[in-house]
């Protein structure tokens, strides 16, 4: 089920479940009402980590909004956040190909930025007692490479001597001891860096549990109700249409991720569906001492890492694979469909893996207890894209995550809830916020990205 081929870009029916999805929430097909309303003063496309948090923020503004309707195509929360490898952090290789592309000023300002993201998971998950297993951890970054190995620590080690804060809490694991440290065998770097490990469903499905209790007059839920097109109506209002009605919002949100280019076609190339894949392993042997980071392990220089959280009942959630599939370019590029697996040959990938990877996991009788796909939403320039949409006055737009949501959400929604709240734009927030600028949206853009994919 390719882009390309399909008339709209739709999240499809029956999606394969995950670990993740294991424990479904007693909202998951929650309609707050038999009927879908008819109008209200916000409506809110998606139910994701951006479409709930969003409304989170939205009810904690000072004038808080008198009705809000969340729309969204399948159960409660059932896209990329019920699919994802659970942790926020952004990874060393990632920083350090920015200093390169960017100046180290401006990765001391995403770093700072992704900090604050972890930061407010953990007070939201406080806050609202979240039962979501949030632990703060580290991350080991672990290379089998010694050529991106070497490059990386150049980088950090020219950006540490000129003072750049985003190299504060990077630490690199001694020479002499990667294998002893990581549990990775053959490894030939390691860096660890701060990151928060957590069960996105159950933080978002809990935090709109919350909302619903707290405002059951103001908000309105309908699952199973897919978008199918949205237009602006001469007084600005938005008409949302559905199979069961069009509803008007005065303001709208798009929490659509992957999905954004089928109700925006000027998002068409920008923010491109792209499929992955993600498991879970459970010993059957307990393996002691539990692995306490999380990581991402790149196997060979220009290869996709692989992401891997270990859960607190030590089980594994490890997804990645990339170099099994990334050459059959339809099975994953353009592609939404998870209704469907990776072929068999390709989800071999993981049986054994942790008695592969792992020291002290080869007597463990690990096996694969769950693998999924998900859809992720992938933009040519890397950055997601937050703000009013280009040259729609009611419209904001929260998209385009790539594999590294977790990191960026929940403080771009609080960002975009306000921008919503005060018909503002992303230039009257950023500071506040501490935004980079890359995540802005733009019509330049969009112009960019639509030139760069041709
Ligand atoms: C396999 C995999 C592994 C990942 N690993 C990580 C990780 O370890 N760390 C990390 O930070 N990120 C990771 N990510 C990315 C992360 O999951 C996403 O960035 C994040 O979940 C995006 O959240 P969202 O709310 O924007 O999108 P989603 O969770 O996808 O929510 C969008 C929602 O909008 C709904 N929707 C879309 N179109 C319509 C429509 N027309 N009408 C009604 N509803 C609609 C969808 O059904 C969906 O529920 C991973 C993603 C995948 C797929």
């Amino acid at each position: 089920m390719q882009g390309s081929s399909m008339e709209q870009i739709l999240p499809v029916p029956s999606p394969v479940s995950s670990y993740w999805l294991s424990q479904p929430h007693k909202f998951s097909n929650l309609r707050s009402s038999t009927e879908l309303p008819t109008e209200c003063e916000i409506g809110i496309i998606g139910s994701g980590m951006a479409g709930i948090t969003t409304a989170y923020h939205l009810f904690k503004q000072e004038n808080p909004p008198t009705s809000v309707v969340i729309l969204e195509a399948r159960e409660l929360c059932s896209g990329a956040t019920a699919r994802n490898g659970g942790h926020s952090k952004i990874k060393l290789s990632t920083l350090a190909s920015q200093v390169q592309k960017l100046g180290a000023d401006r990765v001391d300002e995403l770093q700072n930025f992704v900090q604050g993201v972890i930061a407010s998971l953990k007070q939201v998950a406080e806050d609202e007692e979240l039962d979501c297993e949030l632990e703060i951890r580290r991350s080991f970054d672990v290379q089998l490479d010694d050529e991106d190995a070497a490059s990386l620590k150049d980088i950090y080690q020219a950006s540490r001597k000129a003072g750049h804060t985003w190299t504060n809490n990077v630490d690199f694991a001694l020479p002499q001891y990667l294998e002893q440290v990581t549990s990775i065998k053959g490894a030939k770097a390691a860096e660890s860096v701060p990151c928060c490990s957590l069960w996105p469903y159950k933080f978002v499905t809990q935090l709109l549990e919350r909302l619903v209790s707290r405002h059951p007059e103001q908000l309105n839920v309908q699952t199973t109700t897919p978008v199918t097109a949205v237009s602006v109506l001469a007084d600005g209002t938005n008409a949302i249409t559905t199979p069961r009605g069009v509803l008007k919002a005065k303001k709208l949100v798009f929490a659509t991720n992957a999905y954004t280019a089928g109700l925006l076609p000027q998002f068409k190339d920008v923010i491109i569906p792209v499929r992955g894949m993600a498991s879970h392993i459970v010993p059957k042997v307990p393996v002691h001492p539990h692995l306490s980071h999380t990581y991402n392990i790149t196997f060979s220089s220009g290869q996709s890492a692989d992401y891997l959280n270990p859960r607190p009942d030590g089980s594994i959630v490890v997804g990645g694979g990339g170099s099994m599939f990334k050459s059959d370019r339809p099975s994953w590029f353009d592609n939404f469909d998870d209704s469907t697996r990776f072929s068999g040959e390709v989800e071999k990938y993981w049986d054994n893996y942790m008695q592969r990877v792992f020291l002290g996991w080869e007597n463990s009788e690990a096996v694969v207890e769950k693998v999924w796909t998900g859809i992720m939403g992938s933009t040519p320039d890397g950055w997601a894209h937050m703000g009013r949409v280009p040259g729609r006055h009611s419209q904001w737009v929260l998209a385009g995550f790539n594999g590294g949501g977790m990191a960026l959400i929940p403080t771009g929604a609080k960002a975009v809830a306000k921008m919503v709240a005060e018909d503002s734009d992303f230039v009257d927030v950023k500071r506040e916020f501490g935004i980079p600028e890359i995540f802005a949206t733009s019509t330049e853009r969009l112009r960019e990205a639509f030139a760069e994919t041709r």
